[in-house]
């Protein structure tokens, strides 16, 4: 049995000014991955590719593995970075394979592609139209048709922080070799459903996205090959943003569709219960006052419109600005990311006093924002290569990257200045840094839901602060032109 394993993942904000070249797609070099080196990083790790590696194993298959590409978040992938990785996918299967197994994102958008996974598919099955096809994605996916159509089998995610990526390459594969053992017939079935959950209400650990992920669980129990409900990524101007539902069955098309109508109908049931409201941050600020005195464990102050795990810029100063402004105590905050700065406190060395100008280096021409730094003075505390390994539970194993990194200490707040996005959702970002952040009073975190993967369980309270970037959860302030309307809700139903 010949198999063709290969990883490509980018969400994309289209509203986003951060550019997503080939170098995003690589950990600590500049291209991605490629041949064994694949199977190297990702054996073992809790990752829909390394539940491919491993079941591939246990097959006593033989596998080729392309490329494994994983980019942060950005603006649509340059061409040249797509064609460079799905040509080698695309080349891997027209060499002849027994089945395809795909770790994706699901909502890749690139320069010249709006469904860069249904793109990849169709050139996949122009080379190999009759070979199996399991794809792995993101639960944030935007399932353009061609992906329901072209995939022999999908699996999503089913929890946001999303700690089971391990399980859903599995859910992905399993079907694909029960189909080569001729154990069983996967048949699949897709839809829709006119809206977009704000993201800061998905969360699997709170009502309605629990329920409805609990009963793709249940349906999977009850004899599903796999069912999955994408709450869909809406920071993408894109005819198919908003959320789907995809269910395998073995053989029986009637169950698929009647799976799938149901898990659609619960979220549009709940569609309410999805729509997000903004605190002023002043308020919030204001509250966290009030509320970090005596505290044993910290709070944590969420900046939530500048996630870089969902395109944001991570280096805008309003909350952070805020924060030092209101004269909070005892602060680390994770983290802006600014190359110039890092390079200025390497320079001055660690120990030494700096007045920098701190972020606001990215313009967002979609929200109509120029870049806005806030000078900040502090000591230098540290400065380290930035390469760390996540402990999970999301993503574990799994090597990370914030690049060249320092911590800048202001008296008040320990400041981690970083090269390369990464979110704050493992507690090894912190540790890397020298920062024990249970010791904290406050936490400022650039991060939406996935920073209760790792943190969740040491945060005391949690107060989400309305700044400035472009994944701002005030959807009145994107210009949606592209996304099919009517949708909810930007449209009353
Ligand atoms: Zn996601």
């Amino acid at each position: 049995m010949r198999l063709v394993i290969a990883q490509m993942k980018h969400e994309t904000n289209t509203f986003s000014p951060v550019p997503t070249p080939l170098a995003r797609f690589a950990r600590g070099a500049t291209e991605p991955l490629e041949g064994g080196a694949v199977r190297e990083a990702f054996k073992g790790t809790g990752t829909a590719i390394g539940a491919f590696i491993e079941l591939a194993d246990k097959a006593g298959a033989e596998a080729v593995y392309p490329v494994a590409g994983n980019a942060a978040p950005s603006a649509p992938v340059d061409a040249a970075a797509y064609e460079w990785m799905a040509g080698r996918i695309v080349d891997a299967v027209a060499k002849g394979c027994d089945a395809v197994l795909l770790d994706l994102h699901g909502a890749m958008v690139t320069r010249a592609h709006d469904d860069g996974e249904g793109e990849l598919l169709e050139r996949i099955r122009r080379v190999a139209p009759e070979v199996p096809v399991g794809v792995a994605l993101d639960m944030h996916t935007n399932l353009f048709p061609a992906m329901g159509q072209l995939a022999t089998v999908i699996a999503g995610y089913q929890t946001y922080p999303h700690v089971d990526m391990y399980e859903t390459g599995v859910r992905a594969a399993r079907p694909i070799f029960s189909l080569l053992n001729r154990e069983s017939r996967p048949t699949m079935c897709f839809g829709h459903r006119p809206m977009l959950p704000h993201v800061m209400r998905q969360s699997s650990l709170d009502a309605p996205n629990r329920e409805i992920q609990a009963r793709a669980k249940q349906m999977e129990q009850q004899g599903a090959l796999a069912a999955s409900f994408f709450v869909g990524f809406p920071h993408a101007d894109i005819p198919y943003a908003g959320s789907s539902a995809v269910v395998v069955t073995d053989g029986d098309a009637g169950k698929a569709r009647a799976l799938c109508d149901e898990l659609l109908d619960m979220a549009w049931q709940s569609r309410k219960e999805f729509v997000y409201r903004v605190e002023p941050l002043q308020e919030s600020l204001r509250r966290a006052k009030s509320l970090g005195a005596g505290l044993l464990r910290p709070v944590v102050l969420l900046d939530h419109y500048d996630n870089c795990a969902s395109g944001g810029t991570m280096d805008t100063m309003a909350v952070l600005g805020g924060i030092l402004d209101a004269g909070l105590e005892d602060v680390a905050a994770f983290a802006v990311c600014d190359p110039q700065a890092v390079e200025q406190m390497k320079r001055a060395g660690v120990g030494a006093r700096v007045t920098l100008p701190l972020g606001g280096k990215m313009a967002m021409p979609a929200l109509g924002l120029k870049g806005r730094p806030r000078e900040v003075s502090g000591n230098v505390r540290r400065i380290v290569s930035g390469l760390y390994r996540n402990e999970g539970p999301m993503a574990r194993g799994e090597l990370d990257d914030m690049g060249l990194a320092a911590v800048l200490d202001t008296g008040n707040v320990e400041i981690a200045v970083i090269s390369r996005h990464v979110e704050p959702h493992d507690i090894a970002a912190f540790r890397v840094l020298g920062i024990d952040p249970q010791k904290k009073r406050y936490l400022m975190l650039k991060s939406r839901v996935h920073w209760r993967a790792g943190l969740g369980s040491i945060a005391r309270a949690v107060i989400e602060c309305a700044g400035e970037g472009v994944c701002t959860s005030d959807y009145s302030t994107l210009q949606f032109r592209r996304v099919r309307r009517p949708v909810y809700p930007l449209d009353p139903a």
